[in-house]
């Protein structure tokens, strides 16, 4: 089990789920075509190649560089809702990882919270609005307890995927109160949000990268 990830453990692990998420497109876009526009798994599938090429050129093996290469790459992804908020994303982990290049499930617990913060103030999304923020914040939630409780970064992670999946399968029975799936009113319910289920991939992305370790 791996206690600590060092720069190119992350990289793998960043890879392995953009590679996840992008591998997901079409049933993305399918859950999409439900309850928006059906465009969610082709916006993910960019926002996961450019970010996959930022980390190809990104000359630094510094973590924070690193994420905020990719996070501004995916910002510049036109198109959905959901490209900013990824973006921020991973822009506010670089922000909570400043210079620490050894991350342990405390590190990761710390760069995932900064993360969903920044994420939380570009929307007002609560859990239970039927967004992203339904698996996002159970999954980080998930990770700081397992961190807290002296577990390593396998275990940490794959409690969060396991969460971020509880998260987005909940999903399927909320009205959705933000982003294009509002204008659906009770039509929302009984199928999951696209942005939920991205989110589960991502964490189940990371989890199944470290656990293989
Ligand atoms: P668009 O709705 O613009 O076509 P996407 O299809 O790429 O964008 O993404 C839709 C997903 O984005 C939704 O399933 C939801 O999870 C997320 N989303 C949309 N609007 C918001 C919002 N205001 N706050 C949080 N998440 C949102
Ligand atoms: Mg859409």
């Amino acid at each position: 089990m791996a206690d600590s990830l060092g720069f190119d453990g992350f990289v793998a692990m960043l890879r392995a789920a953009a590679a996840k998420v992008a591998g997901e497109h079409e049933t993305l876009s399918r859950l999409d075509s439900v309850m928006g526009d059906g465009d969610h798994g082709t916006t993910m599938r960019r926002a996961m190649m450019v970010g996959l090429k930022a980390m190809d050129n990104c000359r630094s093996r510094d973590v924070a560089v690193l994420l905020n290469d990719v996070g501004w790459a995916i910002l510049g992804v036109d198109g959905g809702a959901a490209g900013p908020l990824l973006g921020t994303f991973f822009i506010g982990m670089s922000e909570a990882a400043g210079s620490r290049q050894a991350l342990d499930a405390t590190c990761l617990a710390e760069m995932f919270e900064g993360a969903a913060a920044a994420v939380r103030k570009q929307t007002k999304a609560q859990v239970g609005d039927k967004t992203m923020i339904d698996a996002l914040v159970p999954a980080v939630e998930a990770l700081r307890a397992s961190a807290r409780a002296g577990e390593g970064v396998s275990a940490a992670l794959a409690k969060a995927a396991e969460a971020a999946e509880r998260g987005a399968a909940a999903t399927s029975a909320f009205r959705a109160r933000f982003g294009r799936a509002r204008n659906l009113g009770d039509r929302s319910i009984g199928s999951p949000d696209p942005g939920a289920t991205s989110v589960s991939f991502l964490f189940r992305g990371f989890a199944d990268a470290v656990a293989a370790k």
